[in-house]
């Protein structure tokens, strides 16, 4: 980008504010200044880091300040991000400089360590002696105490120095800068490959050790160094005096590696698509380079929607695009990098939360320099540097853990389809539990709707049997852990040599620990929620604060010291199905096993191996894992997301279940489900046994119409957080105060927008912080944000300050 002329440059600084500022450029940094790089500026009365918006060549504004310093040499955006920064901005009603900042890698802070050093030529003309005063300041203290950090240069030298005048001594040649990483930093595995040469001296006098290497190599093209020592185990040695000779060549290759550890070789070149995958791959492509569109593929479980994926990807790149992939949080590990992997190689980089700040960065790097074409990555890889996006994909599109809960709480599936309209790209979702908001917008025509309604090869789906929990068995009522049905299943998978899956989403070993005399639960003391009992700590926890307490202390309300455990977790099922299958190798996945980093990965390796004959896990053994071997799938108890005070726990338990059962029989045999219920007549879990999402949709859709929820409706939650229990409430009455009076000021706010609220939020207190909530209801997101605004610039103003934090959530997700 040319700068020439252009001596101002709008600035959004990294501070809660909601305006961008006007900085000058002075001469000595003109050619520096990018869209797309840091700055440092003056800011009120501090320094501060900005980002570069835009560059223009007057302003009307007066006293305007100079920037410090460009602290980039290369832009770590493109300029076709800022609408989308700032499109964000507006909606979630965050400042910008915030947003731009929570979107670059987070290793960027600690790169900004930057030393300055003097160079060989800066030190000869310290001896030529024809220098300013302060240039030779500057060169002796770089000289006498070696590499400096800016702040220790400028302390060093008695009088001031500009930056700019580090500038011209650093594009003299005479000093150098560097970006000083942090210590650890881990760098791309790389390992050595041997390979033949074209034409080589000949090979008569070689000794026969050497000999064997040259065949070797020479039959195979080229050989890994490891390989070739397996065959000649003096390679070690031979190899690079034969490199030196001229005879082979030595290069040393990124090797890519599964989560299991496994180099991963590319595939054999695509399968051909059935019917189904052509037709859906040939609709995208009528679209692809053709502007924007939306397209909701909803495919059921196994139907082969990875490979729908990998075609569009591949079409995208052929036409000069770049193609952007999201997959859920979890799926990290599933098979969709590796698949990726190796079908396209290195122009792969990978964006999630499994990578070091370090590795985070060198991804990000790979993109800005155009070395990486694919990103694949969990939500925040939505904010992937790409300048030619053509391709949008959010695989398991319906996925909770596309929303984030802090900070900006965006949703990273709404901004994929919002930066595909931005640059004029396509964006693909995919899901085989399509979220109720996109498949309405298929039926409201915003999205276009494909299926793949088929298994590849025509697989059968699992077989579900629904099991009544309250249906007495042999003249007793049933345990809600395990019928007669589930262990007869369960035995004779085990007799058979397959695996076994149990589903419970609840972890620990009871989470309902009460009083055996008043009845009272075990209660947290920082949060509003009953403890859990944990049988592998012998104590109780608390899942949100992580507050424990051992077994003996008993009822806090009447001091009796006899605690029922109450509540069934997967702790308790492992150890309940290890008494009744004592032979079984069990195993476990929830958020206590896999607390420890690669623990996860140590039991799916396992279960991979056939290790393990029974697995016990909560949802984290739900998304996106291809288990070949299990052919039986136990859903414990299925309606203990029903009850929820939320209006998606319809929604998501029908995802839950459609989901888990979609685990089983994945390989050559045909699986089997069975789901124990209370609630063996509701609809969700009708639909999920039937694996019909159309049928639950048609159901779920009439609920939000009657109660107008969302998609009917479009929400903005406004949360009051405080540790003072009053105050947290009065703030909250008070905001609630104002937006009525806003609303009695203004006829659409009063028509369109319903205020429910302000209450307590149904997790009342959470970390020993008291939490209200404000709940507005509207028909359209444009006089919805106009009133969120007005509460927010009028609260700030009549409100005497309170220590409450108050958050705004756009469309939340998450209503406890
Ligand atoms: P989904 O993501 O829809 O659940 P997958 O993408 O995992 O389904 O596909 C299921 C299996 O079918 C995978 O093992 C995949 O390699 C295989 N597969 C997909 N498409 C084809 C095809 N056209 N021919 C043969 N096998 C295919
Ligand atoms: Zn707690």
């Amino acid at each position: 980008m040319c700068s020439r002329g252009k001596r101002y440059v709008e600035v959004a600084v990294a501070l809660p504010v909601s305006k961008t500022f006007t900085y000058e450029i002075s001469r000595p940094l003109l050619p520096w200044a990018e869209v797309g790089k840091r700055v440092l500026v003056p800011f009120r009365n501090l320094q501060v880091t900005g980002y570069i918006l835009d560059l223009c060549e007057a302003t009307d504004q007066e006293g305007i300040k100079e920037v410090l310093d460009i602290l980039d040499e290369v832009p770590l955006f493109p300029p076709s991000m800022i609408q989308f920064f700032r499109w964000m901005s507006d909606y979630y009603i965050y400042p910008l400089g915030e947003i731009v900042k929570g979107a670059l890698p987070g290793g960027l802070n600690v790169t900004q360590v930057q030393t300055m050093g003097i160079t060989n030529e800066g030190r000869s003309a310290l001896s030529s002696r024809r220098l300013k005063t302060s240039d030779r300041a500057v060169l002796e203290a770089l000289e006498n105490r070696g590499p400096l950090g800016l702040r220790t240069l400028l302390k060093t030298l008695k009088e001031d120095i500009s930056l700019a005048a580090l500038r011209r001594l650093e594009h003299a040649g005479w000093i150098i800068r560097e970006q000083k990483l942090k210590p650890g930093r881990v760098r791309p595995k790389k390992e050595r490959y041997v390979m033949a040469v074209e034409s080589r001296p000949s090979s008569a006098s070689l000794s026969p050790a050497r000999q064997k290497i040259l065949t070797m190599v020479e039959g195979h093209g080229e050989m890994s160094f490891k390989a070739l020592r397996a065959e000649v185990p003096s390679a070690g040695r031979l190899v690079k005096k034969m490199a030196a000779d001229g005879f082979l060549d030595v290069v040393a290759r990124s090797v890519y590696r599964d989560p299991f550890g496994e180099p991963i070789k590319s595939d054999d070149g695509p399968p051909t698509l059935t019917g189904e995958q052509a037709s859906v791959v040939a609709a995208v492509l009528e679209k692809l380079g053709r502007g924007f569109g939306t397209y909701l593929l909803y495919g059921i479980t196994g139907s082969g929607k990875t490979e729908v994926y990998m075609r569009t990807v591949a079409a995208a790149l052929d036409q000069g695009y770049q193609a952007l992939v999201l997959v859920p949080e979890i799926a990290l590990i599933s098979q969709t990098e590796r698949l990726f992997r190796a079908r396209f190689g290195d122009c792969i980089a990978l964006l999630h939360s499994g990578l070091s700040q370090g590795e985070r960065f060198d991804q990000w790097m790979r993109i800005v320099r155009k070395e990486a074409r694919v990103a694949i990555g969990a939500r925040s890889a939505i904010f992937a540097p790409f300048d030619r996006l053509g391709l949008i994909i959010v695989d398991e599109e319906h996925d909770d853990s596309y929303k984030q809960e802090s900070k900006l709480r965006y949703h990273a599936r709404d901004l994929a389809v919002v930066r595909a309209k931005l640059e004029g790209a396509v964006a693909l979702l995919g899901s085989a539990t399509p979220s109720v908001q996109s498949y309405y917008n298929v039926r409201a025509k915003k999205f276009k709707g494909l299926n793949l309604w088929k298994r590849i090869e025509n697989q059968a789906l699992p077989d579900i049997k629904v099991v009544d929990l309250r249906e007495r068995q042999g003249g007793r009522y049933a345990k809600p852990f395990m019928t007669t049905a589930l262990k007869e299943a369960v035995a004779e998978t085990l007799n058979r040599g397959e695996q076994v899956l149990l589903f419970l989403n609840r972890r620990g070993f009871a989470n309902y620990p009460t009083c055996t005399c008043c009845g009272e639960p075990v209660r947290c003391k920082n949060c509003d929620v009953t403890m859990t009992f944990h049988q592998g700590t012998n104590a109780f926890r608390c899942h949100y604060c992580g507050y424990t307490c051992a077994q003996t202390v008993g009822c806090r309300a009447c001091g009796n010291p006899k605690i029922k455990l109450l509540g069934l977790g997967t702790e308790q099922v492992e150890a309940k199905v290890k008494t009744i299958f004592p032979e079984a190798r069990t195993a476990r996945i929830d958020g206590d096993t896999t607390a420890r980093k690669g623990a996860l990965v140590e039991i799916l390796k396992d279960l991979r191996k056939g290790n393990i004959d029974i697995l016990v896990g909560t949802q984290m053994v739900a998304k996106g894992h291809h288990y070949p071997n299990i052919t039986l799938v136990g859903i414990i108890c299925a309606d203990l997301s029903l009850n929820f005070p939320d209006f998606r726990a319809g929604e998501r338990t029908f995802q839950l279940l459609a989901q888990v059962a979609g685990r089983a029989g994945r390989g050559s045999r045909r699986g089997r489900v069975i789901l124990q219920t209370l609630n063996p007549d509701h609809f969700c879990v009708v639909t999920a046994r039937d694996q019909d999402y159309p049928a639950f949709y048609e159901h779920e859709i009439r609920f939000r119409r009657d109660l107008q929820y969302p998609p009917y409706r479009r929400l903005i939650q406004v949360i009051v957080a405080g540790k003072d229990r009053g105050q947290t409430a009065r703030y909250a009455q008070r905001l609630g105060e104002i937006c009525r009076a806003l609303q009695l000021e203004n006829k659409t706010y009063q028509k369109e927008i319903e205020l429910l609220g302000p209450v307590a939020a149904p997790l009342a207190r959470i970390k020993k912080v008291y939490r209200w909530q404000l709940l507005l209801k509207g028909l359209r997101v444009g006089p919805l944000h106009a009133l969120t605004r007005a509460l927010k610039t009028r609260a700030e103003r009549e409100i005497p300050k309170a220590a409450v934090k108050v958050v705004v959530d756009v469309d939340p997700m998450d209503m406890l």
